[in-house]
């Protein structure tokens, strides 16, 4: 399995584009891995959330959206589901020679809502032909391609059911969670009862040098989280941390020398793991 961060920010991305802070503004001059876009991911075949970077990462990665099947969304934040986007995919209109190809698109109660919104606001009221939505509910596991996909509980954006995921593919497990703040209890029970050993596992570090443990988490959060998963570790399961925010005061470099001392893998736009 390949894990690609495509891009590793929270919703303002770094630099921010209206931001003359100090980590925006040192990486508008280092430019390389201190340059972030929005959070979203590649997983062999099956994509989580779709940024307003869609279009940057189509270019920079030579991704061919025309072949994807499977997407899932984790929340409608925008930063993680620009759904004006996907209005692009309508045939003979803006999009042409995907035959009969449907993307399935996954994710909860609102963003189905948001994507009917977004088709009748952009798609003088039709549904976008080929792709097909599908709603998930926590704990319920789904078929997504070659992965088998259950949806549970984040700590994040309450008003809706927002979304981590737990992706199973030929025995190995992953927990992609973001965005989420320390995890729901219901997260732990799920992974005892279903005697799950991780491999990988993705965390938010939104906040980074600072205290957060609803919505998002800081470093020191994640490190707790991190702990209380390690009952669900195998020997050499893999933490990464991603989506951060200028807010949470830290620079790539500054991150990579903490995360060092850790245990922990930073992420970069572009990074690849491989499990
Ligand atoms: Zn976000
Ligand atoms: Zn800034
Ligand atoms: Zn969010």
């Amino acid at each position: 399995m390949q894990i690609k961060y495509l891009g590793t920010a929270a919703a303002e991305a770094i630099p921010a584009l209206f931001c003359h802070c100090a980590i925006c503004e040192q990486a508008r001059q280092k430019k390389g891995k201190e340059i972030r876009a929005r959070t979203n991911v590649l997983i062999d075949e099956l994509m989580i959330d779709f940024s307003p970077d869609a279009f940057y990462n189509m270019v920079r990665y030579d991704l061919d959206y025309g072949k994807l099947e499977h997407l899932l969304i984790t929340h409608s934040h925008v930063d993680h589901f620009d759904a004006a986007e996907l209005v692009m995919r309508n045939p003979g209109v803006y999009s042409n020679g995907l035959g009969n190809r449907v993307l399935h698109l996954y994710g909860n109660a609102m963003v189905g809502k948001v994507f009917k919104k977004i088709s009748e606001i952009d798609n003088q009221g039709q549904a976008i032909a080929g792709i097909q939505f599908h709603e998930l509910t926590y704990g319920v596991p789904v078929r997504c391609g070659s992965f088998t996909v259950t949806a549970l509980k984040a700590n994040h954006k309450p008003d809706e059911d927002a979304m981590i995921y737990l992706l199973e593919k030929e025995g190995k497990h992953v927990l992609y969670a973001h965005d989420t703040g320390e995890l729901d209890p219901s997260v732990y029970a799920y992974l005892k009862q279903q005697h799950i050993t991780l491999d990988f596992v993705s965390l938010d570090c939104t906040c980074g040098k600072l205290n957060c443990r609803d919505g998002h988490m800081g470093f020191e959060n994640m490190l707790k989280v991190r702990d209380r998963l390690k009952p669900y570790f195998k020997t050499n399961t893999t933490v990464a941390v991603s989506h951060f925010s200028h807010n949470g005061k830290l620079s790539h470099s500054e991150l990579e020398s903490i995360c060092q001392k850790h245990g922990i893998a930073p992420t970069y736009d572009g990074i690849v793991f491989a499990i």
